[in-house]
């Protein structure tokens, strides 16, 4: 696979597929510009080597309809103050509009195309829609890492189109971040894995016993883990279904000898609200009517120590119902441990990442990826479409 440092820009039409899917409130403010950011490393580089940037994203999911509050509109404000530059914006990403805008672009301009999910074709990867996409540019980037999982028109078909093709910095950071964790890591590797639903993460679990010393389960997962052990778990989420699912994977574990740990103790309450009665219980004494909605004391300290002299951390899944603040203690002190672990650490997910944040601490993390399915996919050892695209063909 080619890398965009490895290219000549100059004076040539750069289409660069990013991942602008920004939240906005009702009014259509973005209230988070750090995907935009993510990107600036890659639309510098271009407009520094004297490229014009055509810059092509999608927000949502309009399903193939224009939909006015998925514009991508806002997003050429903040990306002008962050460029400190002036970005046009044409209201489509194909047709004689966005023609006419990119063939009179100049070195170092930049242009911010509309929604490319306003069009059926992108999500269907369809050839002629790609075939479009791709008359604009002479050079094709892709930067767009959280959508690789997904085929789409803007980052498989179109790579059919253009003969020079290859990978931002955003995604060359996280296929080289992946690739030092998962290709000989330097050992001890622990993973950590939290979350709702064992059924989520069966594949990535499943993948992963197979290459790390240590693997820490926590979430509503555990759960299921616990009862296939025996234990009673009261009213905590239980996947019936995956009860012997997560039996084989507890053996694996022991045939492989990588340490399994499991909570010891839990915050539990009746109800999942910020405001019910909460208490802290061992894993074993779990009331009937009470749910188990973070770890305990005893499993921080139980997982803060299993991360002591580790060398690598992979990190996907909130160890508790973070988003209420009685259940999100122990997700922010593994946070702080992870930061703290002197290890190469990477956190993935949309929930692990929002947590992170949230703790002030994703600056202390060696990678935060921006890929939540595209992450767990990356795990699970699957190839993913977008990535695949880039690689040069027999
Ligand atoms: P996932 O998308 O699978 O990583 O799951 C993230 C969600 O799991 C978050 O919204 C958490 O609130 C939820 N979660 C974590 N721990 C628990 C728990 N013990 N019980 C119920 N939900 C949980």
């Amino acid at each position: 696979m080619k890398y965009i440092d490895q290219l000549d820009l100059k004076g040539k039409k750069v289409f660069l597929r990013v991942d602008f899917n920004v939240p906005m409130d009702k009014s259509g403010n973005v209230t988070d510009d750090t995907r935009v950011r993510a990107q600036l490393p890659t639309i510098k580089y271009a407009l520094d080597k004297g490229a014009k940037v055509i810059i092509a994203s999608h927000l949502g999911r309009p399903k193939g309809k224009r939909v006015e509050e998925l514009s991508l509109k806002p997003v050429v404000k903040i990306l002008s103050k962050l460029l400190n530059k002036d970005v046009a914006f044409v209201d489509d990403c194909i047709g004689e509009k966005a023609q006419v805008a990119a063939d009179k672009m100049k070195e170092g301009d930049v242009i911010l195309l509309e929604n490319l999910r306003f069009h059926p074709g992108e999500d269907k990867n369809d050839a002629e829609f790609a075939r479009q996409l791709a008359s604009l540019g002479d050079i094709y980037i892709d930067d767009a890492f959280a959508v690789s999982h997904r085929a789409a028109a803007s980052n498989s078909a179109i790579t059919e189109f253009v003969k020079i093709c290859a990978a931002g910095f955003l995604l060359k950071n996280e296929i080289e971040y992946f690739r030092r964790a998962m290709v000989n890591p330097a050992r001890p590797f622990v993973t950590i894995i939290g979350g709702a639903k064992v059924s989520d993460k069966i594949g990535v679990l499943e993948k992963i016993i197979e290459k790390v010393d240590k693997l820490l389960v926590g979430g509503g997962m555990a759960f299921t883990f616990l009862k296939a052990q025996g234990n009673s778990i009261g009213k905590s989420l239980c996947e019936e279904d995956m009860l012997d699912v997560a039996r084989k994977i507890m053996q694996k574990a022991k045939e492989k000898n990588v340490q399994f740990l499991l909570p010891v103790d839990a915050v539990i309450a009746k109800s999942a609200s910020a405001d019910a009665e909460v208490k802290v219980c061992g894993i074993k004494e779990i009331p009937p009517d009470w749910m188990g909605l973070d770890i305990g004391p005893a499993t921080i300290s139980l997982f803060s120590d299993a991360l002591q002299g580790v060398k690598t951390i992979v990190w996907n899944g909130p160890l508790g119902m973070f988003e209420l603040a009685p259940f999100s203690k122990g997700t922010f002190a593994l946070a702080n441990a992870v930061a703290n672990s002197g290890a190469l650490s990477i956190i993935g997910g949309g929930d692990t990442d929002t947590a992170v944040h949230q703790a002030g601490l994703s600056a202390k993390m060696s990678y935060m990826s921006t890929g939540g399915g595209a992450f767990l996919e990356l795990l699970e050892g699957k190839t993913l479409p977008g990535i695949a695209a880039l690689e040069p063909r027999v």
